[in-house]
């Protein structure tokens, strides 16, 4: 923009991004099994059960870090299939790359190191785009999702997992008490960063709910977009399809 201040806003969201993802990188994966007590392995495999992704495939897992999901789809694409694991951030990349190899899953993944909002892939080329817990963290979000929708074929999809809006008012105290005292809490004691995990809750709070997910999606060009809460809308799945 033309205006100083905003470019400041701008810088300092993505420096914060940044120094967040660096510091809790190698703490990442526990730290997720401890916070969602494990549910997030359910949520990726709804998404992936969602994906429509089949052998021969080419799949963009964005903002992919540690490589779950990119892990999941790695072993549908199959020899002739390709999956991308972008990240912005180098920390996140090396510690999704060492895991994975050890985990013998080679040959068919790239490593990419790479913001959303101007993806380095040419027009039309993925069948399917996941950005699992990642769209929170981008500045600009509607460039973002043009520049998703440029990189998918027509007739691919993209997933949104994404922190939502839970729908039950009980739930959504119970949650906020647990994100604001809890979280940061638990960051200090097993990665003794409560900072880090302060952000993560501010960022939740701050993100789109599901119906303003759904038209910054249609406005980006996707059609026929839908949404699945999951665990009571802490969590939602957005799809959209590119015609
Ligand atoms: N998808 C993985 C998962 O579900 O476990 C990792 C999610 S992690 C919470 C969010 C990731 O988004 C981090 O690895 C971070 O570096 C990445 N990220 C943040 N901003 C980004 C951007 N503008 N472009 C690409 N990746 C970004």
């Amino acid at each position: 923009t033309h205006f100083g201040f905003r470019d400041v806003a701008r810088d300092e969201k993505a420096g914060m991004v940044a120094s967040v993802f660096h510091s809790v990188a190698a703490k990442y994966d526990i730290m997720n099994d401890v916070m969602s007590m494990g549910v997030h392995r359910i949520w990726k495999r709804f998404t992936i059960d969602c994906s429509g992704v089949r052998p021969g495939h080419k799949v963009l897992d964005l903002a992919g870090g540690t490589g779950d999901l990119t892990a999941r789809f790695s072993r549908i694409v199959g020899d002739k299939g390709q999956v991308v694991l972008a990240d912005i951030n180098n920390s996140m990349l090396n510690v999704g790359r060492d895991k994975l190899r050890d985990l013998g899953i080679v040959g068919n993944v790239n490593y990419v190191q790479a913001n959303a909002e101007e993806l380095p892939f040419p027009d039309d080329y993925f069948d399917c785009i996941t950005i699992g817990f990642g769209l929170r963290n981008v500045t600009d979000k509607d460039k973002a999702l043009r520049s998703m929708y440029r990189v998918l074929k027509p007739g691919g999809r993209l997933l949104v997992l994404e922190f939502s809006k839970p729908v039950i008012e009980p739930l959504s105290k119970a949650y906020d008490a647990y994100s604001f005292h809890i979280l940061p809490k638990m960051g200090q004691l097993i990665a003794g960063d409560a900072e880090s995990y302060q952000y993560l809750a501010e960022s939740i709070r701050m993100h789109p709910d599901q119906e303003t997910l759904k038209g910054m999606m249609e406005n980006a060009g996707f059609e026929q977009t839908k949404y699945f809460n999951l665990t009571g809308g802490i969590v939602a799945l957005h799809r959209g399809y590119k015609f």
